[in-house]
């Protein structure tokens, strides 16, 4: 569950962000504030070209906003600039980011594709390795780690690349559109274990989705349009208005159901 009498690992006060100048100004997101505490997965919603992905970005320290603010684990990372000299270290230490697909370097083998993160990070060759079939593992995928990303199906690929988003235990996870390749039953166990995560690690997760069937997920709902937030929607409003049979009590099925669920209908190709 998600704990809000603690600080956010997120928080985005007044931010903005616009692309071009002049007539050609994009206003990409306009005075954003939002709060993601620890253990909170949370959707951010909105049309196509609302700034799902721009407000993603400059969470991730990807982008540089316009204006505003943005703490990152307790910590002021960008207050109308940047206040960390190394954005890069910043990004290892702290965020995890899913991409819609699972954009695997081809030429690395499942394991290799995650340990690459921990190399990076500064960790040894031979501790990368271990923390990388670890983790591999705890997604059930750890027999595939020496399959090359175009062996494996899409939700193994997938599941690779959200170990390789989770190797360096970040507090942040963003995630864009994470299920769109999945169909809805895997994208429910993707979902089951983000959340899963977001206790383990008193993680802060936002996920970007267009997915209706999988919003009762959520402990929160941005929604964006035209680059502004429109009002936040509560899990529990949520499950009232449109999803009585989900409650208010999320049941995270242990990581193993959750996996499990994914090895018994794998097959190859695409999801
Ligand atoms: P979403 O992810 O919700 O579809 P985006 O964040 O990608 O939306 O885009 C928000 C707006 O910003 C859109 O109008 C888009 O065209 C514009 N935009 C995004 N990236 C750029 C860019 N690099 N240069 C110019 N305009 C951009
Ligand atoms: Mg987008």
């Amino acid at each position: 569950m998600a704990d809000i009498s603690k600080p956010p690992v997120v928080r985005v006060e007044h931010l903005s962000k616009y692309f071009g100048q002049g007539a050609a100004r994009v206003n990409a997101l306009i005075d954003i504030n939002m709060d993601v505490y620890p253990g909170q997965v949370v959707g951010l919603m909105g049309p196509s070209g609302s700034g799902k992905t721009t407000l993603l970005h400059c969470i991730a320290c990807i982008l540089e906003p316009s204006s505003g603010r943005i703490t990152l684990d307790g910590e002021v990372v960008y207050d109308e600039h940047w206040l960390k000299s190394d954005l890069r270290r910043l990004r290892l230490d702290k965020i995890g980011f899913i991409f819609q697909y699972p954009n695997l370097l081809p030429f690395l083998d499942g394991s290799d594709n995650v340990a690459l993160v921990l190399d990076l990070a500064g960790y040894s060759s031979a501790a990368a390795r271990g923390r990388a079939v670890e983790l591999l593992d705890y997604l059930e995928v750890g027999h595939r780690k020496h399959a090359f990303p175009r062996q494996l199906s899409g939700g193994e690929a997938q599941r690779v690349a959200i170990a390789r988003a989770l190797a360096n235990k970040p507090r942040i996870i963003l995630a864009d559109e994470p299920t769109a390749p999945l169909d809805s039953a895997r994208a429910r166990i993707v979902m089951n274990l983000l959340r899963q995560i977001a206790v383990d690690q008193s993680a802060a997760i936002i996920v970007v989705t267009h997915d209706e069937m999988i919003l009762d997920q959520f402990d929160h709902i941005f929604r964006l349009r035209d680059g502004r937030l429109e009002g936040e929607v509560a899990a529990s409003e949520l499950s009232r208005s449109k999803l009585p049979s989900v409650g208010t009590v999320v049941v995270t099925p242990k990581i193993s159901n959750v996996t499990a669920g994914v090895e018994a209908g794998s097959t190859h190709g695409t999801e």
